[in-house]
């Protein structure tokens, strides 16, 4: 026993994360977050009760109000689970405590122009684009990209939502009416083999860790499974995608975890957009890797040194879009492991996730055949 006075429990304060957002990620940082003793406030302006606050306080207070302003200046560490909140409140409280990510990812990430053009300084593929700001910028951005091309726009999408693939000038005209009251991005259509995602992270002592490249299927714009590792990677991709991701971490200062969504085609790796936060293609990470990508970002964010990214074994996610599944179903499957955000049920919500390990990718593949009946039978959206 040490000689020295300990500090009285009651005079031990724990230290406060602030994180802004208050949904289901926020909810897996928070579950993971208290098990290193961290206590957590969330700030997110929705009326119901949101995900994470059965994990800490929530205000339900706008961004930028005074009263969350002062709250979160008084945090030790603040940080955000979703990337669509405004930059103008996060610099405030960024002069009066620490903000991680910094805040120049949160801009950079948050629209599509300005991360395209950050990839493309960096040496990163991307997908060739083009600033859409009238009907002429489109009709001439498709004249010099071709068809099918994809019209995005510039901020806030998400699960799909906010663009459209073009294979015809009528396509284009009727997206357009559409979207085009916003900034727009045009894409060429790449016609990938796979998508693949990279989670790395980087902590506020420089230290820097990734875990394997996985490999992401979508359905309607929504990510629905997740293979950890990528089936069938030569190690050279994981190497290339690391390399992209230490100059992200090199020019944007980062301290946090970070996701990079990429497309396959071949030997080569195209990014189609990144993420500065904890990512759904690594929530297969809670029970599949040694770290998950909740606990490495608190490990990040606090400048504690980081933790294995090794797999456990191979592993599998199955997001839960519209409705859960039936938990005594899921939980029959041999080492499944079910997530539920405490959502109401909506068409197309991600309302929980089930993870699956196996020893080998034989018996994986066979797990995750009686998981999707039983989530897809579920599924609305
Ligand atoms: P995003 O919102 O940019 O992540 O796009 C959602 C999904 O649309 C991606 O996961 C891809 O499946 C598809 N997608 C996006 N951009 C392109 C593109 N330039 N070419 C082909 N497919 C794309």
């Amino acid at each position: 026993m040490s000689s020295s006075n300990p500090t009285p429990d009651a005079e031990r304060k724990p230290t406060r994360v602030g994180v802004l957002g208050a949904g289901q990620l926020g909810r897996m940082l928070g579950l993971a977050g208290r098990e290193l003793g961290l206590d957590f406030m969330f700030v997110d302006p929705v009326e119901e009760t949101p995900p994470a606050a059965c994990v800490g306080e929530h205000l339900g207070l706008d961004y930028d109000s005074p009263e969350a302003l002062e709250r979160l200046a008084a945090c030790d560490v603040v940080t955000y689970e979703f990337e669509n909140v405004p930059v103008a409140p996060a610099q405030a409280i960024a002069a009066r405590t620490r903000v991680f990510p910094p805040v120049l990812a949160l801009a950079v990430a948050q629209d599509r122009l300005h991360e395209k053009t950050c990839f493309g300084e960096l040496g990163i593929p991307t997908p060739p684009f083009r600033d859409i700001t009238s009907a002429g910028d489109l009709a001439s951005g498709l004249a010099e990209l071709g068809y099918p091309a994809v019209l995005k726009t510039r901020r806030f999408g998400y699960d799909g939502r906010g663009q459209a693939v073009l294979q015809t000038a009528d396509d284009a005209e009727r997206a357009y009416a559409e979207l085009g009251t916003v900034p727009l991005l045009l894409e060429g259509f790449v016609a990938f083999e796979r998508e693949l995602s990279l989670i790395g992270a980087r902590s506020a002592n420089g230290e820097v860790r990734f875990y394997p490249l996985v490999e992401n299927h979508h359905r309607a714009g929504i990510l629905r499974l997740t293979l950890a590792p990528a089936p069938n990677l030569a190690p050279e991709r994981q190497a290339l995608a690391e390399g992209y991701m230490r100059a992200l971490f090199e020019r944007l200062d980062y301290v946090g975890v970070l996701a990079l969504e990429l497309f396959q085609i071949g030997g080569r790796l195209i990014a189609n957009e990144m993420a500065p936060r904890v990512h759904n293609s690594g929530h297969y990470s809670i029970e599949g890797a040694r770290t998950s990508q909740f606990e490495q970002h608190l490990r990040a964010v606090l400048g504690l040194p980081l933790g294995s990214t090794e797999l456990v074994e191979p592993s599998a996610m199955l997001n839960c879009v519209g409705a859960l599944p039936d938990a005594s179903a899921v939980l029959a499957v041999p080492d499944a492991h079910l997530h539920d955000y405490g959502k109401a049920p909506r068409e197309r919500r991600k309302v929980g996730h089930v993870t699956v390990r196996a020893p080998d990718v034989g018996t994986l593949a066979d797990r995750l055949a009686t998981l999707k009946s039983i989530v897809e039978r579920a599924e609305v959206g």
